[in-house]
């Protein structure tokens, strides 16, 4: 009796195997494994930037049971660091993990996606990317290069910049060489320097060089590593990118020819890996902070003077008024982002903010 009953449950199991994991099996083997190529802006090795692509093409391939491969780029191998979207647009990369502020000389309004001078804070603009209609303007803005766009990892509020003299009064930045991208560089050519982008393998040496007086990278967690504090000790606080979001563009033809599977799991890591930058670099910067007073005792911490702070506000609120007169499409993101940061700053105040103020 105890033998028949063996022999049932085996046969029981064999019948199980054959009708349920065994499809699975053979549907996962005959799946074609996809295989892509993603270029970064950065270079090698530059954390946290390079950790989010790298850990999102880790968990595309875990989750996808090794049957989507994604391959990294760094630029020192396509040698095109602001070439990515053209790269991705023409479909020589699948992908691309950069900033779309570095795009405002192709197209004013997706400028707007990355941070903006006084604008949101990093929780602020999450909030508004995943529920305040912030993900389809971003698509829609876009549309007309035929990529999709992801947030791709957030730096949180990023320091004002190294300055090799200290500035006082409006006159001390006037004809002063600096590198700062984004709406934030065009501020600054409103109050008299000039303005620049260098990608960052060439940042130090310009420094040192003299092509630049200043530069403003991202926190002390990124830019101690950097060596900028030998050159230039003042280090200011920061008021033109509080939440700068990293992106991840995705070409859209190829996007839709995956499968709902993939197209899941794609998102998904990109989603994960782009918080997880976030945490990462506040870890950094405190860890780097922590150790600056004792480490780096010649760095010396500024905030830009009252009189620059207003004539930054007042050159930004000129600026908006004449780009969005030119572009409807950054004019609606950025009426959105206004309108959100409304609603969503009087919680701020009344929460983090609160909390915070009475315990420093
Ligand atoms: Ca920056």
């Amino acid at each position: 009796m105890r033998s028949l009953s063996l022999v049932w449950r085996k046969l029981v199991t064999v019948i199980a195997v054959c009708a349920f994991v065994l499809p699975v099996i053979t549907a996962n083997a005959a799946e074609k494994t996809v295989r892509w190529k993603l270029a970064m802006t950065w270079g090698t090795n530059l954390p946290p930037f390079t950790d989010a692509p790298k850990q999102m093409a880790e968990m595309v391939e875990k989750m996808s049971g090794g049957k989507f491969l994604i391959r990294i780029d760094s630029s020192n191998k396509h040698k095109s660091p602001f070439g990515v979207l053209d790269m991705v647009k023409l479909g020589q990369y699948d992908m691309a993990h950069s900033a779309s502020y570095y795009w405002k000389g192709k197209d004013i309004a997706l400028l707007s996606l990355t941070t903006m001078p006084f604008g949101m804070t990093t929780n602020e603009q999450y909030s508004w990317f995943y529920y305040g209609g912030g993900m389809e303007l971003m698509q829609k803005a876009y549309e007309k290069h035929k990529v999709l766009s992801f947030p791709g990892g957030n730096t949180g509020a990023q320091m004002g910049g190294w300055f090799a003299k200290e500035i006082n009064t409006l006159d001390d930045l006037k004809g002063l060489k600096m590198r700062i991208p984004g709406f934030a560089g065009e501020v600054m050519a409103k109050l008299g320097l000039t303005v620049t982008n260098i990608a960052v393998g060439e940042l130090y040496m310009s420094l040192e060089r003299g092509t630049i007086d200043a530069l403003e990278w991202v926190g002390p967690g990124m830019d101690i590593a950097m060596g900028f504090h030998k050159i230039a000790p003042y280090y200011y606080t920061g008021w033109h990118e509080p939440a700068t979001e990293l992106q991840f563009l995705v070409n859209k033809r190829k996007f839709d020819k995956l499968s709902d599977k993939n197209k899941e799991i794609l998102t998904v890591a990109m989603k994960l890996s782009a918080y997880d930058m976030y945490i990462q670099n506040y870890h950094m910067s405190s860890e780097a902070w922590a150790k600056i007073k004792t480490d780096y005792p010649n760095i010396k911490v500024r905030t830009f003077p009252a009189e620059i702070m207003k004539a930054m506000r007042e050159a930004n609120e000129e600026l908006l008024a004449e780009k969005t007169a030119k572009s409807p499409m950054l004019k609606e993101i950025l009426d959105s982002q206004k309108a959100y940061m409304q609603k969503a700053r009087s919680w701020t105040q009344i929460s983090d903010f609160a909390y915070l103020k009475d315990n420093l």
